[in-house]
């Protein structure tokens, strides 16, 4: 069995880019043309703000 490891989260922490504010993850969100695709949460571990694929209800099909 494995467990999800704290490491882990924080793994994929520093592998993303991060923004100092919302506003400037959906920025640069707006600057690649993908913020209908993305959404910005402030992250836990290093208290700054990432882009994480959103999930809209598939509302295309
Ligand atoms: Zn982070």
């Amino acid at each position: 069995m494995k467990k999800p490891l704290p490491e882990d989260r924080q793994h994929r922490c520093v592998q993303k880019r991060r923004y100092r504010t919302q506003g400037d993850a959906l920025d640069a969100a707006l600057l690649a043309g993908v913020e209908c695709e993305r959404t910005a949460y402030r992250c836990p571990l290093c208290g700054q703000w990432h882009l994480t694929k959103s999930k809209t209800g598939g509302s295309r099909s």
